[in-house]
């Protein structure tokens, strides 16, 4: 195969991210993925199983990590950040910011001793703010690249010039208090593909949940939350306990459509959130078999293959009931139980029932930073300040040469992530094998 000299460059790690990457390289052209985070894995990196098939999230996951990780083709830029992009389709000039971990990361093999003996006490992003990490930490568990990371606004040596324990810890001199954030700049860029993903509406407005007792009751918990209180991995070790107590709760309600489809939060739908929530419901029952789980509804919203028939599952074989209904608000009784007060609107009744944990199914958000991303890429968004696609041409943005694919664009599940990143890869090589 001739060598194809314009590469491609991907914005975003996550799965969409990922798949885009490989498929670009298998095809023989040089990728460089910036992805912000100091690993790459995005959100399906912090899910415990998937549906339709729930299968281990992290396993099916994993070997991709490493694939794209090795691939001779793939350059990952992680923790970084797109500064400037000039020129145009075929022939794109990109600066990027690769900010300072303060861990070398030719030399760092993840063997932890560092964190061992950080003396400094930190929430845990990735687990959702459910356990502490260390000032210097590893992104989670399974992370690529797999070195370590130094929290410099938490670091007792760079905030307050004391400590350096971790140097002294790191028996293959990894650490480095002196690495400074680098500028690289990329020429001969010939496409881009944006798979930036999304965010949680709790991540930026608690407000909107503020009638479902979140942040206010120690026993509701986010869908996200959920996820990691069910992860082996994660702040649990996979034993689902109540917060204010530790127990094992027997009656689980899980709430729909929360921050979304109304007028006072977002207007539109998040499109998976039936589905995972009867999955969370069955693992939940795979966990503790005498669970009872109710799930609070609008409509279902079951659109895909065989997904109709795995509601039906969650309800023959899962003790699952599903309630439609319209909820007003979760209290509180004098022994830390949400009650739940609701609509039956098949009896056209105001309800109330008391369960021992609540699990809302928030709405997804665009990420942090997609208007300042947007302005430097010249593309534009949508109404709801996701990117803009063209109408009929679902990973084409508004500008030639930037191509889109996965919840970047609009919420949606992982195979659909997966099979439009083959799609905007597929469009991205056009314009890069026409120019070579
Ligand atoms: C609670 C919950 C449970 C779910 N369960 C399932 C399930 O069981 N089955 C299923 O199919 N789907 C499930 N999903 C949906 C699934 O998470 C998404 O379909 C999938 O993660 C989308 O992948 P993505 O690559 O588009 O986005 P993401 O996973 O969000 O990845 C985007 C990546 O881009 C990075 N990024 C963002 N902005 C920038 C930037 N400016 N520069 C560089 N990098 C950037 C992010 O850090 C991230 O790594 C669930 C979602 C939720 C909320």
């Amino acid at each position: 195969m001739a060598k194809i000299s314009k590469s491609a460059l991907v914005i975003g790690g996550g799965i969409a991210g990922i798949q885009a990457a490989l498929d670009l390289a298998d095809m023989g052209i040089h990728v460089d993925m910036v992805e912000k985070k100091p690993c790459i894995g995005g959100r399906m990196a912090q899910l415990d199983k998937t549906f339709p098939t729930n299968d281990c999230s992290i396993c099916i996951l994993a070997p991709k990590l490493s694939e794209c990780f090795r691939h001779p083709n793939i350059k990952i830029y992680s923790f970084s950040d797109i500064q400037k992009v000039k020129g145009s389709q075929g022939n794109f000039k990109v600066d990027i910011l690769k900010r300072a971990r303060y861990v070398k990361e030719d030399e760092c093999i993840n063997c932890g001793l560092c964190a061992e003996k950080c003396p400094m006490r930190v929430d845990d992003e990735f687990d959702r703010q459910l356990r502490k990490r260390k000032a210097i930490y590893m992104y989670y568990l399974q992370g690529v690249p797999a070195v370590m990371t130094i929290d410099e606004d938490k670091c007792l040596y760079l905030t307050k010039n004391a400590c350096r324990i971790c140097e002294k810890n790191c028996d293959r001199n990894a650490i480095d208090f002196e690495q400074r954030d680098e500028e690289i700049k990329l020429k001969d860029v010939g496409s881009i593909v944006v798979a930036t993903g999304y965010s949680l509406i709790e991540d930026f407005q608690n407000d909107a949940l503020k009638n479902y007792g979140y942040k206010k009751l120690r026993n509701v918990v986010t869908a996200m939350e959920f996820e990691r209180m069910m992860c082996a991995s994660g702040p649990q070790e996979g034993h689902i306990k109540r917060f204010s107590d530790g127990k094992t709760p027997k009656k689980i309600a899980f709430l729909q459509c929360i921050g979304s489809r109304s007028e006072n939060s977002k207007k539109y739908c998040s499109s998976i959130c039936c589905m995972y929530t009867t999955k969370e419901a069955m693992i939940a029952h795979e966990h503790d078999n005498e669970l009872e789980s109710y799930i609070f509804y609008i409509d279902m919203r079951a659109g895909g293959k065989g997904f109709q028939s795995f509601l039906k599952r969650g309800a023959e074989e899962y003790n699952i009931k599903y309630i439609k209904s319209k909820v007003s608000e979760v209290t509180i009784d004098n022994s830390e139980n949400p009650q739940i007060v609701y609509e039956d609107l098949e009896e056209s009744k105001i309800k109330k029932m008391g369960v021992d944990l609540v699990v809302l199914a928030t709405c997804m958000v665009p990420p942090r930073g997609i208007e300042d991303l947007a302005d430097t890429l010249k593309i534009e968004l949508n109404d709801y300040h996701f990117i803009k696609t063209k109408p009929f041409y679902p990973v084409e943005t508004s500008r030639e040469g930037i191509f889109t694919c996965g919840c970047a664009h609009e919420p949606m599940d992982i195979p659909r992530s997966v099979s439009e990143a083959s799609g905007a890869a597929a469009r991205a090589a056009e314009i890069i094998r026409g120019a070579d």
